[in-house]
């Protein structure tokens, strides 16, 4: 059925898919007033994924790290629609979505009309079709992942003690594959979890622990300065985990991995790394929804990484149809802080074009009025008057292209060390170690969503500090 739920037929409607960095930051600064608002989104919570590395090992409640959409949206003046649904299908020519409800009892799908559309679907994970990897993996991008990898890391660790010495080695072999931001900052939480807590607790199960991390290119951490992969490495080296680089992971199967290692000649070695935890965090891939709508415009059958735009984050080849984030392919790098920025913009954006709309009508309902004006003063004063408007119009017509700004990047790297690229007066500028840390927490505290993140995210550090980690299975 197509339900069009229009509080106000005057208004257009926006319609702003996901509920991530780019969407949230949207909706944050939208004028509500000026338009019917939908959002739809399978997660009625933002998530602050900076930190989500630091959840499974409990280093951060999951609570501590969400805020409701519900909550956000009551901020708002304006009426926001919220659907708990998934967006399948955009139909750029007719202005219709599709979306399936996500945890009604009975699932429902239905159509809305829109006006304006904002792509803000983010990425999942990439598995690069390696056979095994989606049965056998576990991922890091939503909560949801966060609890399986914690429920998986508390099964093996439990299970240590039905083994044998050899299947226990196995078993007990945490593997990381991919060396970017994810996979070293879960790396490093790891390492810190049996390092902090499960030698102190049990010291049996601990001491047989690994944590391995896998990275096809020859460095961890290939955005970031030489010198602070350098450190980066070397402090992994110190902390025992282990680095595989120039080693592409070719197979999975549920007990190994099979993987290939570029040699100094330039030959090849294929091996097997048996493990018994395997997390898998290889960067982003295009989201079905985002991929079938790339696929119905002509403009975007090339694409491969996401919905090419141009400067003002309209989607190429489409008409009233944005994206934001990582479901786009810009020259920018698919972080937070370029989503959160483009999400602003976009509001921007969008409060402009609708004061320029009410500045419209405004003209219109003045030209009018001249026309049944009697006397010609009268006509005057809507004369300037409609002058005055035509130049607010022109102003809130001039919309300037996006612009990014990047503010640097942090990197935790686990024993209480951040490393740190930061862009201060134009120059890229290198920090590492335990300053950096308390740098990278300070920094992290201050961009979580609202006090109440901030406060509980402060509390869960503290309550780690005094008490360790919990390692009980829930
Ligand atoms: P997301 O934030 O992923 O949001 C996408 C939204 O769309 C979600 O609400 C999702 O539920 C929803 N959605 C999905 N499918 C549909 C659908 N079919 N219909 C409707 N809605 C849908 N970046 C940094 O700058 N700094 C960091 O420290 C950092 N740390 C990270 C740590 C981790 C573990 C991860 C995974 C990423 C990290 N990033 C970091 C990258 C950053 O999280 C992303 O670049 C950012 O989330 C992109 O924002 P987005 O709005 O495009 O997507
Ligand atoms: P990524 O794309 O940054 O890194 C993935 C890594 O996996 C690459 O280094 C790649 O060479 C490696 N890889 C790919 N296939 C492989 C294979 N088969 N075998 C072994 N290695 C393989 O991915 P990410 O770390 O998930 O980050 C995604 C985005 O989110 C990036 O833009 C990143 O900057 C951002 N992010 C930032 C932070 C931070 O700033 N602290 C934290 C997490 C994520």
């Amino acid at each position: 059925p197509t339900t069009q739920i229009v509080p106000d037929a005057k208004k257009k409607t926006l319609v702003i898919l996901g509920s991530g960095w780019g969407s949230i930051s949207l909706l944050k600064k939208l004028d509500t007033t000026q338009y019917n608002v939908v959002l739809i989104s399978p997660r009625n919570y933002f998530l602050f994924t900076p930190l989500l590395p630091s959840a499974p090992t409990g280093t951060v409640e999951h609570r501590s790290i969400i805020e409701p959409v519900h909550g956000i949206i009551r901020q708002k003046k304006g009426v926001v629609k919220y659907y708990e649904a998934e967006a399948t299908a955009v139909d750029n020519v007719n202005k219709k979505v599709t979306l399936k409800s996500v945890n009604t009892p009975e699932e429902v799908e239905m159509t809305l009309d829109y006006d304006y559309i904002v792509m803000g679907v983010g990425a999942q994970t990439s598995t690069f079709g390696i056979p095994g990897v989606a049965e056998n993996a576990c991922f890091l991008k939503e909560i949801d992942d966060s609890k399986k990898l914690r429920q998986q890391l508390m099964d093996r660790i439990e299970t240590a003690a039905f083994v044998s010495a050899e299947e226990r080695k196995n078993l007990l072999h945490m593997v990381v594959v991919g060396g970017g931001p994810t996979g070293v900052e879960f790396a490093a939480e790891l390492q810190d979890f049996v390092d902090d807590d499960l030698k102190r607790s049990c010291p049996e199960i601990a001491k047989d622990i690994r944590v391995t991390l896998v990275e096809a290119l020859p460095n961890v951490l290939s955005s970031f300065s030489k010198q602070l992969v350098d450190y980066t490495q070397n402090s992994f080296a110190t902390a025992n985990i282990q680095l595989l680089t120039k080693t592409m992971v070719k197979n999975v199967t549920k007990d190994t991995i099979k993987a290939e290692r570029s040699l100094e000649d330039g030959s090849k070695e294929t091996f097997e790394i048996p493990y018994g935890l395997l997390v898998w965090a290889t960067g982003n891939a295009v989201r079905p929804v985002t991929r079938s709508l790339m696929t119905n415009i002509e403009a975007q059958k090339q694409s491969r990484r996401g919905l090419i735009v141009n400067d003002f984050l309209v989607v190429e080849g489409a008409e009233g149809i944005w994206a934001l984030g990582d479901c786009s392919a810009t020259k920018f790098a698919p972080t937070a802080q370029v989503a959160a920025q483009e999400g602003a913009y976009l509001a921007n954006l969008f409060n402009q074009m609708g004061r320029a709309h009410e500045i419209e009508d405004d003209i219109t309902a003045l030209q009018l009025k001249s026309e049944s004006a009697q006397d010609s003063n009268t006509r005057k004063t809507i004369a300037s008057e409609i002058e005055s408007k035509t130049r607010k119009l022109r102003r809130a017509q001039t919309i300037l292209p996006f612009e990014y700004t990047h503010q640097g990047s942090l990197a935790y790297i686990g024993s209480e060390r951040a490393v740190a690229d930061l862009s201060l007066w134009g120059n890229a500028t290198p920090w590492a170690g335990s300053m950096t840390y308390w740098f990278w927490m300070s920094a992290y505290v201050s961009m979580c969503f609202n006090t109440r993140n901030r406060i509980l995210v402060c509390f869960d550090w503290v309550k780690t500090k005094v008490f360790g980690r919990d390692i009980s299975r829930e």
